[in-house]
């Protein structure tokens, strides 16, 4: 349920209502839109009467129920507004939503060395990416195949991070882990396969990074902004949500289905930021770019390109990983499309 109160309401009579709200056994929070504040109410409030709630106060405009399952990642929730998530990095801060210009992370699917790692963050930030990805812990399909190089990659990371300034984006498989990945990252990401590791959600939601929350290759979008529901329960607002590609039929050109439609699905479900992942979404480099100008044009707020300076050479995903000459194209091509749709800022290339 929300509770939307009428603008310029004192600061005194939004306090006396939380107070109230609280003395109900609801949790009320307070969410700052661009226009009115809203008291969100999370808690038994099938048995309210909205009706009976407006009369609380002569500053209440209107209380409206949420209807879906997902209650903090519905729309509704902010009363249509889109939120923003802001990362720190060490450059500048870093705006991920549908008001801001698309924000593009790339780099290569593994950290495999420290060469590798710098000068790829090189390339990439001189293309005009904000964020580095890499992956110290690899989820992995087989367990003979590369795991990533953990706790020695992130300090891989971390060195990129300096030399660089972009900010880094990277996996959490274990809640033991989380601590040290927080100290590098500043996004963690949760992948595909951990999307319904609910104790894992519970535990990201309840540190302070934000988090990229990848779609599960057979979640449905309401199994996603449930997932997502976990993290903002658990008090982290952060969230960003990555459409990957999902499982369907045919394997056999394409890794996966990139779901493209779930940008404008989400949009209207959700108020939280979308990213797509045309990397793992096909499987294939040579698909990558149409279904990155593809994602803008649909509205995506970012995307998560994989760039490898050798990908035959790669540790893992090197099929569809970007080489830096061709990703410093594709971001040319992806202005094209972006600029007109007032998305695209070109970053300064300063390395
Ligand atoms: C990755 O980002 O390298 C990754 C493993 O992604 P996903 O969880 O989408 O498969
Ligand atoms: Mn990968």
């Amino acid at each position: 349920m929300i509770v939307v109160m009428k603008a310029g309401s004192p600061e005194a009579e939004i306090s006396r209502l939380t107070e109230e709200f609280v003395s109900w056994g609801l949790t009320p929070e307070k969410i700052v839109g661009q226009h009115k504040v809203v008291i969100g109410l999370v808690g038994e409030t099938v048995s309210l009467d909205p009706l009976q709630i407006q009369e609380v106060s002569s500053w209440i405009e209107q209380v409206l129920r949420v209807e879906q399952p997902f209650k903090r990642a519905s729309r509704t929730y902010r009363h249509g507004e889109a939120s923003e998530v802001a990362v720190p990095t060490p450059d500048k801060t870093v705006y991920f939503g549908e008001h801001h210009p698309i924000v593009v992370v790339a780099g290569p699917c593994s950290v495999e060395n420290e060469d590798m790692i710098i000068e790829t963050a090189e390339r990439v930030k001189a293309a005009g990416a904000q964020f580095l990805r890499g992956g110290a812990f690899k989820p992995r399909t087989s367990p003979y195949a590369f795991q990533g190089h953990g706790e020695s990659a992130l300090g891989l990371l971390a060195a990129a991070r300096h030399a660089t300034g972009l900010g880094i984006i990277t996996e959490v498989m274990d809640a033991a882990d989380l601590d040290a990945i927080a100290d590098v990252a500043d996004v963690i990401q949760i992948g595909a396969r951990n999307m319904q590791n609910f104790s894992l959600l519970k535990k990201v939601g309840a540190q302070d990074k934000p988090v990229l929350l990848k779609r599960g290759m057979a979640a449905t979008i309401e199994d996603w902004l449930m997932a997502a529901e976990y993290i903002l329960a658990a008090g982290n607002s952060n969230v960003i949500l990555c459409e990957r590609g999902i499982r369907t039929f045919d394997r056999q050109f394409a890794r996966n289905t990139l779901d493209l439609s779930a940008i404008p699905v989400l949009r209207s479900l959700t108020h939280l930021p979308i990213m797509i992942d045309p990397s793992h979404g096909t499987g294939r480099a040579e698909y990558v770019p149409a279904m990155a100008m593809a994602a803008i044009a649909a509205g995506t707020d970012s995307l998560m390109i994989e760039v490898h300076p050798n990908p035959k050479k790669a540790l893992s995903d090197g099929p569809q990983s970007l080489t830096p000459d061709r990703f410093d194209q594709l971001m040319q091509e992806l202005a094209v499309i972006g600029t007109p749709l007032g998305r695209w800022t070109k970053q300064p290339a300063i390395v």
